[in-house]
């Protein structure tokens, strides 16, 4: 077994610059930088919610072509295929997440935008950092009615496979505050996808074991090397799911839920709270 650089290491370094991202961003974001730079936007003196700056990134599963290439960061294998009618509805959902957010004042980053499209993991976790998105959330269905779950980033979570030099190697999630912020938001999302669906939605682990073509461990490779807080989001289907397909309800009560969870995710953040954002305003005054 050979010893990686863990992706803890840089993601300690991808969550720095992404801190430094959001700060840059709500620090223009006080009254007078805010008045001086939009000088359209509403009084500060208005009521209502403070408009969110915030950012998500949605990733509609799977790839345009089957791929396997070993991530030049940690150096796991980034399998990942088209999977029949998955494609399509993953899009469908996420377009109409992205649709949702954007109602809600939130910026919304689709990392592919066809079912064609050829986007590596590590290409698309690049995309969610330097998009500076407070989440990333990959949108995925599954065979099974009971397949409806949540997967959180959790230190520990690994892959076990042959690397490209032919040695067996883990690479290990290391980055406890990513899985913090990432339970956090995968708590949320699973309470409103439960509501939507009627059923509950588990927030657990995944399993790759005994899955050929893919390395073993518990943690899908997206959220193993991402820098951004991640959420999985399987949807099960009894009639379909998966390469099967869902039904046009199924997605709308899919899309219910991952709206009304990452809204609430969103608006309880630290770095996009209005309330929290406010919080300086309110002491000054005091
Ligand atoms: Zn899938």
């Amino acid at each position: 077994m050979t010893s990686l650089p863990g992706p803890g290491r840089t993601a300690t370094a991808a969550a720095v610059s992404a801190t430094t991202a959001l700060c840059a961003l709500l620090c223009s974001l006080t009254p007078a930088a805010g008045a001086a730079m939009v000088p359209t936007a509403a009084p500060a003196a208005s009521s209502g919610p403070a408009p969110t700056t915030c950012t998500v990134a949605i990733d509609p599963g799977h790839n345009g072509a089957v791929t396997n290439t070993f991530d030049p960061v940690t150096g796991v294998l980034m399998a990942d295929y088209p999977n029949g009618a998955e494609d399509a509805d993953a899009l469908d959902v996420s377009r109409t997440l992205a649709d949702r957010l954007g109602a809600a004042g939130i910026r919304a980053v689709l990392l592919k935008d066809a079912t064609t499209d050829d986007v590596t993991y590590r290409q698309r976790v690049d995309r969610a950092r330097d998009a500076g998105a407070v989440v990333g959330v990959s949108v995925h269905t599954t065979p099974g009615a009971d397949g409806s779950a949540i997967f959180p980033q959790r230190t520990g979570g690994h892959r076990t496979g042959t690397g490209a030099d032919g040695t067996e190697r883990t690479v290990t999630f290391d980055n406890p505050g990513l899985a913090a912020e990432s339970q956090r938001f995968s708590a949320v999302v699973a309470a409103s996808r439960s509501l939507a669906e009627g059923r509950q939605v588990p927030v657990k682990d995944n399993s790759f074991d005994a899955r050929p073509g893919l390395w073993a461990g518990n943690l899908p490779v997206i959220s193993l090397i991402a820098d951004t807080p991640w959420v999985y989001s399987e949807f099960g289907s009894a009639a379909g799911g998966g390469a099967l397909g869902i039904s046009a309800a199924e997605k709308a009560r899919y899309a219910d839920g991952l709206a009304a969870g990452v809204i609430a995710g969103v608006a309880t953040a630290p770095q996009c709270s209005p309330v929290t954002g406010s919080a300086g305003s309110v002491g000054s005054i005091g």
